[in-house]
């Protein structure tokens, strides 16, 4: 049987146990945050300097900075046109800053 002390030490050390679990998960999923973030240090949306028309373009062919598809970004689409690294780049098509990971209508998959 065990005396009062030793389940109190051994319920200390369950809960330490299990705190130090959740500080663990939590880090883990801070740290994922912070990866997806740096990803995307970046944004192109603006359309400052854009006349209405070009702005209009953008919206018709749905223009977006994050493609639903991995495996289609302006990155690999024939219209882009790429920037040094962390930079908007630009497109054939769509006047105004293109991020390398956006997607819209237009996209056609370079040969
Ligand atoms: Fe991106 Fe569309 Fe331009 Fe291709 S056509 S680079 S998908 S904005």
């Amino acid at each position: 049987m065990q005396s009062l002390m030793t389940m109190r030490a051994s319920n200390l050390t369950r809960r330490r146990f299990l705190a130090g679990g959740a500080v663990g998960v939590a880090n883990v999923i801070a740290l994922v945050a912070l990866s997806a973030c740096r990803k995307r240090q970046f944004t192109c949306n603006s359309t400052s300097g854009l006349s209405p028309e070009d702005v209009d373009v953008r919206k018709r062919l749905s223009y977006t900075d994050t493609s639903s598809d991995p495996q289609k970004t302006c990155a690999s689409c024939q219209h882009y046109v790429p920037a040094p690294a962390g930079e908007c780049g630009g497109c054939k098509l769509i006047k105004g800053p293109i991020h390398p990971q956006g997607y819209c209508k237009s996209y056609v998959p370079q040969i």
